[in-house]
């Protein structure tokens, strides 16, 4: 069976080569490194798509309308007529309710499928005042979260993938992994579902934060995780694709988003097709569905 590994980065843009884009000053960082005006050598025969990300409406691309976006081939700025930041609301929480990836997979039949991401009993135990596009698409869906249990029994991760967030907060029974030993892990999914999806947010924070030194932490490990992944997988029947929704860390200057384009790099099976449908982030979804329909 042919399978999907999406993996959503929070915040990378293609920017310039210059001192304030660590991915630029940072050894170690491909394939998550892509400059304007460069081609970029792609490990493992990957393919670019250069994705805009302001989706025709003006100011700067933001998070909730960004990753509704993705995650469900709709529009929503233009939806909404603005980008809008955080957490989705109610719009959007309704374009997802109706349009998610997870919900178009399961009425084609095409399942079973998965967020790799592991919740925290807080999530389980209480209601969320805000949810992100992701746990309002798995709800809608009526999807399964993963929990610390199975983020233990090596069958999820956490959206820090390395746990050290979880093991700051004095999470028990919580080993520190390696990149690789997660990347492995994620390669395990996604060879047991059709479409996979796994998220990680610390490079927006970290471009919010302006954090050089968070950078050089977090950019060659993130790096390395979506390596060791693509390298794990069968890539004639698997497809890899990291995205992004907006710029963000490529640019240590500001703390805000950027307007610049996000990479959406793909690498196995239809790979060169799949890149030349991807324009913006509303391609995205359209192509996920497209490659696990024609199977
Ligand atoms: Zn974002």
């Amino acid at each position: 069976m042919n399978s999907v590994l999406l993996i959503f980065i929070d915040g990378l843009g293609i920017g310039q080569r210059n001192k304030d884009n660590p991915l630029a000053q940072i050894p170690g960082v491909a394939p998550l490194a892509v400059f304007q005006d460069e081609e970029p050598e792609i490990p493992f025969g990957g393919f670019l798509a250069r994705t805009d990300a302001c989706l025709g409406i003006e100011g700067r691309p933001q998070s909730a309308s960004g990753q509704t976006t993705i995650l469900t081939g709709v529009n929503a700025p233009q939806k909404l007529g603005f980008h809008k930041q955080g957490f989705p609301n109610q719009a959007l929480r309704e374009v997802i309710g109706e349009h998610s990836i997870f919900l178009q997979l399961k009425k084609l039949g095409i399942t079973p499928n998965t967020f790799v991401n592991a919740y925290t009993p807080q999530f389980f135990n209480g209601t969320p005042r805000w949810k992100s596009a992701t746990t309002v698409a798995m709800e809608a869906a009526e999807m399964k979260f993963r929990d610390l249990d199975d983020l233990k029994n090596d069958d999820a991760l956490f959206h820090d993938f390395t746990n050290s967030v979880l093991i700051a907060r004095g999470a028990e029974n919580i080993a520190l992994r390696t990149p690789a030993e997660a990347g492995k892990i994620l390669a395990k999914i996604a060879g047991q579902h059709r479409f996979t999806l796994y998220e990680y947010f610390i490079t927006d924070k970290t471009g919010h934060d302006q954090d050089f030194q968070l950078a050089e932490r977090v950019l060659p490990a993130l790096a390395e995780l979506v390596r060791t992944a693509v390298e794990n997988v069968d890539l004639k029947t698997t497809t890899v694709m990291i995205t992004s929704d907006h710029g963000n860390i490529e640019d240590l200057s500001k703390r805000n988003h950027t307007l610049n384009e996000v990479p959406t790099v793909v690498w196995g099976r239809k790979a060169k097709e799949t890149v030349h449908g991807i324009k913006s982030l509303a391609d995205v979804t359209p192509a996920i569905v497209n490659l696990l329909q024609n199977d």
